[in-house]
This record gives structure tokens, C-alpha cells and sequence, in this order.
């Protein structure tokens, strides 16, 4: 496969799922691609578009995932943006060991009970005979670190962001990039001289997730707190972002946590302030994970396979040569396109061993934004055929003003992209004040927005008595209140919406 440069990015020679059929353009390729159907059969379409597609497949490590090289490219897009986003802002990068004693990870005994049930320990222990614990986040090591580094005022604030893997021991079965044992993600930890500052950073840092998952990847969130059933194990309060999937299930992406002195206290943060008295600082953290392709790939995708935003897409546009006729005039054009782009992620794809429908469905399936197809007629007219992923409507473009014709394609497929995933979650909200109502939208497949008590048992109940409905989140939007609490009928304090949840 011919390529232009800047090839770091491309994904490696697609291999065929199934040998290749000789399939025509136009005919169906029954058999090549994703065999379910995204609205019958949701796990199966999901899975099938994910290993198809060569984003990831199943380990023989029970619980674990392989990202493979087009998957881990997403990945390192999503890197590439956030790290400079988090280093315009002052947090640096930093890597901390794997493995977390015990004495640590009992130190602030919240946390420690959050994560008792998930954390793995390792057979082998330190030379005290202590054991070690394989990180499932790491407030306790990067805090322990904080305790020796910070002593005065000047020392603060100290960011931190550290891309690593964690482990949490799920029993569940494995769904690869929303549920593994072993993921991918990146932890950002921050400790502040007082309580504003902490705060400010810990909403600072969960704007910047919105800005990503609807920016980059499409996908549209709701910001808010989390419950207290729901806060992070050792937090004074979590915020998150959630999104809702096409199954009806919402999906946390991203979460934002103040600490406040919690962690200081247990891990003896302090440091000498102005007024040379001592004082604990203020922790926060924060995270996303590899659990945000997932989100995508289920969001966008439909039944042929991935749909991937243009801004994400580890290739933006297929170019496609139809060799009938003068095989060298078409192949010569295609290469003049492709060289008009080279500064785009751009693949020619002019393997002659394969005919252009089956190139079709093969991109269609791993979601290329835009296929360009350069055939006979084409070359006579000198123009080309772009074709969107995202509607599947074509274009013809002039030759000349491809580049052009490409960039605003591009942007306007983000955008319809995000556009079609907003309106679809904005459809599936149920607001009621009726507690029967509010379970048969969920069981509906919808989320539900109600007012609640805000009470710790009220919650405790809501959990025991339905079968996997949860607070997502107490909205930031909050309309005003006006009635009751939708569980308990108490008086209400705050909109809070329900849902299932990943
Ligand atoms: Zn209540």
C-alpha cells in the first residue's frame, strides 16, 4: 500500500477478517464485515465492530485486553490532546511505581475500604514481608511522594499527571475498552495551599473532559457531582461527566475529584505558610481512561462497522483508485491526490490484489471519516468522489480544490457527528416527578431526571430495591425545585438524574 508521509499515525496493512471474496462494487459483502445489527444486538454489534475494525481483541489473560496498533492509535491521539491541554495549564508528567504497599494504601482508610474489594496483590511481598498491592489508582503512592516534596508555601501548588496502566479486579465479563481488569488511563494528582484553589482546579479539570469528549470525540456529556453513594472512596466531593450510549445505558467518561485535606492528613502533606504557621494542603485528582473509545465506538458506530470522528480517526480519508480501463492514468491521479493532501492522515489504497468494493466496506467497517474514489470518468472530468462515512452521501470535487473540499467535509462530519449523538441524548431524558414513571423510562432504555432528597438512606434504598439503577450525577444545570423528593417524597434539594449505568 502506497502512503504518504507521516506515517507514525497510519494504521498498519489491514488484514483481511475473512479471506477475501472477489466482490464487486455495489454487490452485497455479505460475510466481510460486522454481521449484527447495532439496534438488535448490541453487545454482539460491539464486539464484532471492535475486533473486526482491529481496535482491540480478547487475551488469554482472562480479564485483559490487547490494544492493537489502530486502537492504540486512537489512544494516542487522545494523549497527544490532552497533554498539551495539561501542560499549557503547568501539570507535568511523572511516573510512579506499580506496585503499592500496604501500609500506604491502608493510610487513608475510606480510600482503602473503596477499594478493598477490587484491589490484586501480588505473591510477592517487600523484604519487611509487607504486602504489595498493583496499583488501582494512585493517591496513595503520589501522596506519599507530596509528603517528602512540599514544605512550604512555595513548593505549591505541585500537578502531577502520570499515563499508566491500573488494575482493579473485576469478576464481571470482560467488554473490551468499558470493562477490564487492566486498562489504560491517566491520573492526574494536584495538591493546593487552600481549599478555593483545589476546588477551582478540580472543576478546571473536568471542563477540560467536556471540552474533549465533545470536542474530539463527539460526545456529547452532562456535568455534575456525584452523589455521595457514588463519590470516589477518600473524596470530600466527585464531579464527573456522563454520556448516554444508544442501549440506553449511561457512561461515565471522566472524573474529577476534591480531596480536600482527606489524603493530606492520613499522608501528613504539610507545608509552612506565609503566616509561618503549618497548614495541610488540598488534594484533588482526576481521570479518564481507554474506556472513552469504547464510548465512540458505541455512540457513532452503525452497521457496517466504526464511524470515527474526523478530529480522532487515526486516518482521515481512503483514497480509493477504481483501475478499469488505463490503470497508470488512474494510479498517476491517485498519487497526485494523495500528494495534495500529504499533510492530512491520508492512505492510498491501491493493492491491486482486492477490488474497490471490498476496499469499500473494508474502511467503511474501520471507519475512515471520508473514502475518495478516483475512477476513469473521474480522471476524463478531473474531479473526484468523496464519499462520507457518516451519511454515505457522495460529492464530486475538482481535482484543484480537493485539500479544500476535504478540510470543511471533514469539519462538517464532526460536527453533524456530535450534533446526532446531542439530540439523541437530549431525546432520551424522562423528566418526572413520579417514582413509577422515572422506572419505566429507565427500563425504557432512557435516563430520568427527578428531584431528590439528597439523603444517604433515601440513596441506600433507591440501590437495593431496583436492579442496577443508579444516580449518574446531580447535574450543574440545575432547574429549580419545586416538589417533593421522587423516592422518599421528602422535601427535595436537588435535580438528580437516573439511569443504568456501565
Ligand atoms: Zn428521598
Amino acid at each position: 500500500m502506497a502512503k504518504t508521509d507521516k506515517p507514525a499515525q497510519k494504521p498498519q496493512k489491514p488484514l483481511p477478517v475473512k479471506a477475501p471474496a472477489k466482490v464487486e462494487k455495489g454487490k452485497d459483502n455479505h460475510g466481510l464485515g460486522v454481521t449484527a445489527k447495532k439496534a438488535e444486538d448490541m453487545p454482539e454489534w460491539y464486539a464484532q465492530t471492535v475486533l473486526k475494525a482491529e481496535m482491540a481483541e480478547y487475551s488469554n489473560v482472562k480479564g485483559c485486553m490487547i490494544i492493537r496498533p489502530y486502537g492504540y492509535s486512537v489512544w494516542e491521539n487522545i494523549q497527544a490532546y490532552f497533554n498539551s491541554r495539561i501542560k499549557a495549564l503547568g501539570v507535568k508528567n511523572a511516573y510512579f511505581p506499580l506496585f503499592i504497599p500496604e501500609v500506604f494504601f491502608k493510610k487513608e482508610a475510606s480510600h482503602a475500604a473503596g477499594f478493598k474489594p477490587e484491589v490484586a496483590w501480588i505473591a510477592n511481598t517487600m523484604e519487611s514481608g509487607e504486602r504489595l498491592a498493583v496499583r488501582p489508582t494512585s493517591e496513595a503512592m503520589i501522596c506519599d511522594s507530596f509528603s517528602r516534596w512540599i514544605r512550604s508555601h512555595r513548593d505549591l501548588p505541585m500537578r502531577l499527571n502520570q499515563w499508566c496502566n491500573v488494575v482493579r479486579w473485576e469478576t464481571e465479563a470482560t467488554k473490551l475498552f468499558l470493562r477490564s481488569r487492566e486498562f489504560l488511563w491517566q491520573e492526574g494528582h494536584c495538591a493546593y495551599a487552600t481549599r478555593e484553589e483545589a476546588e477551582k482546579e478540580t472543576l478546571l479539570m473536568l471542563a477540560e473532559y467536556a471540552t474533549l469528549c465533545e470536542g474530539l470525540l463527539a460526545l456529547p456529556v452532562i456535568m455534575g457531582k456525584k452523589t455521595p453513594k457514588e463519590t470516589f472512596a477518600g473524596a470530600v466531593y466527585s464531579t464527573t461527566i456522563e454520556s448516554f450510549m444508544p442501549d440506553g445505558k449511561a457512561l461515565q467518561c471522566g472524573t474529577s475529584h476534591y480531596l480536600g485535606e482527606n489524603f493530606a492528613k492520613s499522608f501528613e502533606i504539610k507545608y509552612m505558610g506565609k503566616d509561618e504557621q503549618e497548614h495541610y494542603a488540598h488534594t484533588t485528582s482526576w481521570g479518564i481512561s481507554t474506556r472513552l473509545i469504547g464510548a465512540m465506538v458505541m455512540m457513532h458506530g452503525d452497521d457496517k462497522g466504526l464511524v470515527l470522528p474526523p478530529r480522532i480517526a487515526p486516518t482521515q480519508a481512503v483514497i480509493v483508485p477504481i483501475i478499469l480501463g488505463d490503470p497508470e492514468k488512474i494510479l498517476a491521479r491517485a498519487k497526485q491526490v494523495a500528494s495534495q493532501l500529504k499533510d492530512m492522515d491520508i492512505v492510498l489504497d491501491d493493492r491491486d490484489e482486492y477490488t474497490p468494493g471490498w476496499k469499500y466496506s473494508d474502511w467503511e467497517m474501520r471507519g475512515v471519516p471520508v473514502r475518495i474514489e478516483i475512477g476513469p470518468k473521474d480522471v476524463e472530468k478531473d474531479q473526484v468522489v468523496l464519499v462520507r462515512r457518516d451519511t454515505g452521501e457522495k460529492q464530486f470535487v475538482k481535482t484543484a480544490e480537493i485539500k479544500k473540499a476535504l478540510e470543511k467535509l471533514l469539519e462538517d462530519i464532526q460536527q453533524n457527528l456530535y450534533k446526532r449523538a446531542k439530540a439523541f441524548m437530549d431525546a432520551h431524558v424522562t423528566i418526572t416527578p413520579d417514582w413509577n414513571n422515572l422506572l419505566t423510562a429507565i427500563s425504557n432504555k432512557r435516563m430520568a431526571k427527578a428531584q431528590w432528597c439528597g439523603e444517604h438512606a433515601c440513596e441506600e434504598e433507591i440501590k437495593a430495591k431496583t436492579e442496577g439503577v443508579s444516580s449518574r450525577c446531580i447535574p450543574f444545570d440545575q432547574p429549580k425545585i419545586t416538589g417533593n423528593c421522587v423516592h422518599c417524597n421528602k422535601k427535595a434539594k436537588v435535580w438528580v438524574l437516573f439511569g443504568r449505568a456501565y
